[in-house]
């Protein structure tokens, strides 16, 4: 094997910051553009801890879907995954019920949604136990345990990074640094960037406990419980019903220690939420914490970049943070790859930041005022609930309220519908996804029949090139190392109508990056023409070759 120094620049492989989730997806990422990675993570091995995220949204999923993992493999790991994806709003656990809020909007028909990926409630530390075992089977990626990152000097043609291991401190060289080291990220540090935005919004504690709660819960699952009862208020997140929950009680003072809850007080709070006495509670992990409100103020230094909560940190109010990083190492993977194969100008990681930190901010901002509101629903429900059992005119104002609250949970618009720029956009409705054709949006997805298969259009994209959408095969067009070819079956392949069959009918083509977002769209046939691929490429700073043997997929292959 060759040692590091005797490498090019372009065979050095890419320093991976962090083994948490963002890190490990960033890793698969690089291996399925066919580039090494080496990612150190200073736990040795990260423990067991306490479950933090839990919703994976539609588009994470998608995004491990085109990285080709097992989605219905991640799908049976959870439990209990046909319960209810709803937030509940309760005196205590097993006390009255004010109402609910959907998750996932419940007018949708499961075969119209747009989404082949709904949404999973799986608790963070199984998630990471998957993603540790596929990196362990990917030839491209080595995963260093019990390496914590200290430093790194930068070269005109790579990055030496200063990592403490097991048996001392050494220098790696790498073509690139991803620090995806988490919300005090080190990397960052280092690199004394800044973050902007709100550092301290309220301490919070997180209680991880394992109890069976099922007859407790009974016929009213959830993945999210809201305690409105003044003397037991807070939040119960149900990773899994039968075992392994977390409290985080809503009443915490500025300032405290882990020895200021020690377990029999946790203990009693979770009794109290629970309007239960009697129920067995092992105390797993006590985690004070303080939720912040806060991005990056830039996402790069030189041959460094920052992703995942290294890059901004929101409060959980939303389930935004595991979401967009992950969508954060998927618009960073393609584009660090095809610099590094000398296919694309150096000008296009430039983009990364630029595509990634308006999301960052819209997802901050909606997380922040999710978080806000839910002072004015807990001091209404004091007021109702001061003297015991409400009367009737009150508990209409508490349920009332709660429809405030709908976007803190339904939020598809936000998942699914930014699309890069220059300028990148949020969606019209946070709650709602419109599927467009604009350059920047997401592909829109459809179930189509395709050599004797129900598949998704968005299985249909090459996931290291650019790819040509096209209604029929073209005479004039080859493929290339950046282009594929792929030529849609027409409208009756389809389960549900998807909005660029029309155009493809009409002699139209969708040019689609590597991570699924539109490139550019011609209504027209005669505008497909290689000059006008060979500009739009250019614009991304690819070579507009398009002239090599041509590979028309004939079928799908999964
Ligand atoms: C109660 C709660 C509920 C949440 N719910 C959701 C949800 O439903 N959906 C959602 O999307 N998000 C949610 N989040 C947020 C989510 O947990 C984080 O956004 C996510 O963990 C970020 O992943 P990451 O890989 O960027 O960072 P981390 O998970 O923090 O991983 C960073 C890794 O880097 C390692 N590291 C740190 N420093 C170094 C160093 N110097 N050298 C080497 N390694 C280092 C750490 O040990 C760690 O393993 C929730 C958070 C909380 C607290």
């Amino acid at each position: 094997m060759m040692s590091s120094t005797s490498m090019t620049a372009a065979e050095q492989p890419v320093l991976v910051v962090g083994g948490g989730p963002v890190g490990l997806v960033m890793a698969l990422l690089l291996a399925q553009h066919g580039r090494r990675s080496i990612v150190f993570e200073r736990r040795p091995p990260r423990e067991s801890s306490a479950p933090k995220a839990h919703v994976l949204n539609p588009r994470s999923l998608e995004i491990c879907r085109a990285l080709g993992v097992d989605v219905t493999a991640m799908r049976r790991m959870a439990p209990h995954a046909d319960h209810a994806n709803c937030a509940r709003f309760m005196t205590t656990l097993t006390g009255t019920e004010f109402g609910r809020l959907p998750l996932v909007d419940p007018a949708q028909q499961p075969a119209l949604a747009p989404t082949p990926e709904p949404l999973l409630n799986l608790a963070q530390p199984l998630f990471e136990s998957f993603l540790r075992e596929q990196v362990q089977r990917a030839a491209l990626v080595e995963l260093r345990l019990g390496h914590r990152f200290v430093g790194c000097t930068e070269r005109s043609d790579g990055v030496v990074a200063d990592i403490e291991g097991p048996v001392g401190t050494y220098r790696i060289d790498g073509a690139w640094l991803v620090g995806a080291d988490g919300a005090n990220s080190a990397v960052r540090e280092h690199l004394g960037i800044a973050m902007e935005g709100v550092p301290a919004v309220r301490p919070r504690i997180t209680i991880h406990f394992e109890a069976d709660l099922s007859a407790q819960v009974g016929d009213r699952p959830a993945i999210l419980y809201w305690v409105l009862d003044p003397s037991a208020r807070g939040t119960f997140i149900a990773y899994d019903i039968r075992r392994t929950w977390v409290f985080t009680p809503r009443d915490v003072p500025e300032c405290f220690d882990r020895a200021d809850y020690p377990d029999a007080r946790c203990v009693d709070m979770i009794r109290a939420a629970l309007g239960d006495d009697s129920v067995e509670i092992t105390i797993r992990h006590v985690v004070p914490w303080m939720m912040a409100a806060q991005v990056a103020q830039a996402y790069r230094a030189g041959r460094c970049f920052l992703a995942g909560d290294a890059a901004h940190r929101f409060p959980p109010t939303g389930g935004f943070g595991l979401n967009t990083g992950i969508q954060d190492a998927h618009n960073l993977a393609w584009k660090l790859a095809a610099v590094l194969d000398g296919r694309a100008d150096v000008a296009l990681l430039d983009s990364y930041e630029s595509e990634r930190q308006p999301v960052a901010r819209l997802n901050t901002d909606r997380s922040l005022a999710n978080a806000q509101k839910l002072t004015g629903l807990f001091a209404l429900a004091e007021e109702v609930l001061a003297d015991g059992a409400p009367d009737p005119a009150q508990q209409d104002a508490l349920v009332a309220e709660l429809e405030h609250h709908r976007e803190h949970f339904l939020s598809e618009g936000l998942q699914l519908g930014f699309a890069y720029g220059p300028p990148t956009r949020g969606p019209a409705d946070p709650m709602r996804y419109e599927p467009s054709l604009a350059p920047g949006a997401r592909m829109p997805h459809a179930w189509l029949a395709l050599g004797g298969q129900r598949i998704s259009t968005l299985d249909l994209l090459d996931r290291q090139r650019f790819s040509l959408l096209l209604g029929t095969a073209p005479h004039a067009l080859r493929e290339s190392a950046n282009l594929a070819l792929v030529v849609v079956p027409g409208a009756a392949a389809f389960e549900q109508p998807w909005l660029a069959s029309p155009l493809l009918a009409a002699g139209g083509a969708l040019l689609v990056r590597p991570d699924g977002h539109v490139a550019a769209c011609w209504a027209d046939a005669a505008a497909v023409t290689p000059e006008a691929i060979g500009q739009a490429l250019a614009r991304f700073g690819f070579a507009a070759d398009t002239a090599a043997t041509p590979v028309l997929p004939a079928e799908f292959v999964p």
